[in-house]
């Protein structure tokens, strides 16, 4: 029996019981290190492992990246055997199919859902995404069951472009038959939506939101196309939610359009600040970070009322930008957050 040590960079520090969001591969390697005999200890800086046969490292988001990299370091200055994975530090690198195809080990989190992808890749290649990078071309790798726990309730699909996949019916069709609520976690693509797969979504259940996204502006006629195809299936407009990048490559100004069609459909708008992957690319913004978290902020979860008063933080952000006072902009926009 060996000791399997994984650790989950992107929550060091914060107690297992408290973590809502468990790293995907490093609960498929225990349920697969446990198969074989093995103990696995996961550590979010709370537990120690004196000397460990191995160490799996998994880190998802790019700003824990240098966090992973520093305790990849360390285990090897200290000649145990120790991987590092996961999107911003191995960005090619894939669990084996053994492992992959495996249903995780949901004791290491306490999550009450199950989470795993059906399909992979996406048709699209967007320049601020590295799935085109890492996935590749849209394929479908599994059905809900492999990866769905029959005591949960809620099911959290990972995949990245759902509606593009070749077997999208047969998936919508699996949960919709499935007694679980679902979350599409990554959005799903408003440009693919047809009276047909509207139909299958409607029948499933959302956990909160039908999560969609709305990353430029050029899509304005499709985002619009699909959210009547959507209510004409029997989705209700407060159902939907669009992920709205921004600080990518879009103008306040553009950001505000796209927020004001959303309001004007009455649906939700969820800002997401771009983050370069790995630190590696400087942010290209057009305005600067404070101003896009208040943006953010404002608009996140908040009743149509917040568009006057992200219209009026503007008003005062463009008037201290023309005419500096002594009054810092932060303190200004202190007041709006
Ligand atoms: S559609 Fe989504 S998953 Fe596909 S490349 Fe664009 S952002 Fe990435």
């Amino acid at each position: 029996m060996k000791e399997i040590l994984l650790i989950d960079a992107d929550h060091m520090g914060v107690d297992t019981a408290k973590n809502d969001y468990p790293n995907l591969a490093l609960i498929k390697l225990s349920a697969w290190h446990k198969q074989q005999g093995d103990n696995v200890t996961l550590s979010t800086g709370h537990t120690n492992v004196a000397t460990p046969d191995k160490v799996y490292i998994g880190v998802v988001f790019t700003w824990n990246a240098h966090k992973a990299l520093q305790i990849y370091q360390m285990y090897k200055a200290r000649n145990i055997p120790v991987r590092l994975g996961g999107y911003p530090v191995a960005p090619t690198t894939n669990l084996p199919q053994h492992i992959e195809h495996i249903m995780p080990d949901y004791n290491l989190y306490p999550t009450p859902y199950s989470l795993g992808f059906t399909s992979r890749g996406c048709i699209r290649k967007c320049s601020f995404c590295i799935v085109p990078l890492k996935e590749g071309h849209i394929h479908h790798v599994a059905s809900i069951h492999e990866f769905l726990h029959p005591q949960h309730t809620e099911l959290r699909i990972l995949d990245n472009n759902l509606l593009a996949s070749p077997k999208a019916h047969e998936t919508l069709e699996e949960i919709a038959q499935a007694p679980v609520t679902v979350d599409y976690n990554q959005g799903l693509d408003i440009r693919l939506v047809t009276p047909q797969n509207a139909k299958l979504l409607h029948a499933t259940t959302p956990t909160t939101y039908y999560r969609f996204s709305y990353d430029t502006p050029n899509i304005t006629k499709q985002v619009e196309k699909g959210i009547q195809t959507l209510i004409q299936a029997g989705i209700r407009p407060r159902q939907l939610s669009f992920y709205m990048l921004i600080g990518k490559d879009t103008t306040f100004e553009q950001d505000m359009y796209r927020f004001k069609i959303l309001k004007k459909h009455r649906v939700n708008a969820y800002p997401m600040i771009y983050k370069p992957i790995g630190n590696m690319e400087p942010p290209i913004t057009n305005y600067p970070t404070a101003n896009m978290e208040t943006f953010k902020k404002c608009v996140s979860q908040t009743p149509l009322s917040s568009i006057f008063k992200l219209a009026r933080w503007y008003n005062i952000y463009e008037e201290r930008r023309k005419t500096p006072t002594k009054t810092p902009l932060t303190t200004t926009l202190t007041a709006f957050k």
